[in-house]
């Protein structure tokens, strides 16, 4: 594996691949990597010739400065578990290569209710910075496809706009969210949690099922309303949002009629971690 942390060898890694009419899949994340990450890697080098994986923890995506403090950081690892899923390329570049012109210079996005709602109502600016440092590692890397995890569903819709506004040719690909054996989806931030935390943090999945299960005969207000007080009352629990929501607009659906592709988002503390998950809870590909 070739691991870069400057721009100009890697550009010119890149440039020699392009050269040699190979296709290239990205795979951007914050590093601490689990199961979930590499079963992206995994995805990307089923599709092309060369699968690049950067890991940058983004300063201007936390609107909370204690959770980047916390952010766990695990570099030699990463490196390693990147090695053995026979990633092509790790980009580990700098603050100052990522934002040469400093925080918040590329482009402006307009995210209309997509960045108002969900994530984008208790973490302000979270979706901007997202937005834009995805953009600048996209001008970097020039991929043919970017592989992205379900379990930021919101993440994804927020990407698949900023691609559509900046005119971008990448071909984003959602894929499934990879769970601990309990449930519990797997994230970088579980590793904060305490072991008896991980094993009552699975009730946020189990949560989702029961929605799942009663979406079609229930209503859905009255649904939403009795999962929050389900994971209110479990201790060292703090829900923010339980939403049902249409997987397109994101905009909240009160009847499964109302939508043909319908997601049920969590967003939760456990003691002092915040959790998110999500279920697809009605999809049909007409
Ligand atoms: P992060 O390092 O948390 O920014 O995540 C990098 C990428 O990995 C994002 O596209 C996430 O959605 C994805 N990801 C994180 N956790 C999982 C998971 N449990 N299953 C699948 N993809 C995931």
């Amino acid at each position: 594996m070739w691991a870069f942390q400057q721009l100009e060898p890697f550009e010119h890694f890149i440039s020699r691949q392009r050269a040699k009419g190979h296709s290239i899949g990205f795979v951007p994340t914050m590093g601490a990597l689990h199961a979930g990450h590499l079963s992206l890697i995994r995805q990307s080098n089923a599709a092309h010739d060369i699968t690049v994986c950067s890991i940058f923890v983004n300063p201007t995506q936390f609107n909370d400065p204690l959770d980047l403090l916390k952010y766990p950081r695990m570099e030699a690892q990463d490196l390693y578990l990147l090695e053995r899923a026979h990633c092509g390329v790790a980009f580990l570049p700098s603050e100052a290569e990522v934002y040469p012109q400093g925080h918040g210079a590329g482009p402006e996005f307009m995210f209309g209710t997509l960045d108002q709602i969900m994530e984008g109502a208790f973490r302000p600016g979270h979706f901007l910075g997202v937005a834009q440092v995805v953009y600048r590692f996209l001008q970097m890397v020039e991929p043919d496809a970017i592989y992205m995890g379900q379990k930021d569903f919101q993440q994804v819709a927020i990407v698949r706009e900023m691609i559509r506004q900046a005119g971008l040719q990448v071909r984003l690909v959602m894929c499934p969210t990879v769970r601990e054996e309990n449930g519990l989806a797997m994230s970088s931030r579980n590793v904060r949690l305490p072991e008896t935390q991980r094993t009552q943090a699975a009730l946020i999945y189990e949560v989702l099922q029961d929605i799942k299960e009663r979406a079609h005969s229930a209503n859905l207000p009255h649904l939403r309303e009795e999962a929050l007080r389900r994971l209110a009352e479990a201790p060292g629990f703090r829900p923010e949002y339980v939403e049902i929501v249409d997987g397109r607009s994101l905009q909240q659906v009160n009847a499964m009629e109302e939508s043909d592709f319908v997601v049920a988002c969590i967003a939760c503390w456990v003691g002092e971690v915040r959790l998110i998950d999500n279920l697809v809870i009605k999809f049909s590909d007409k």
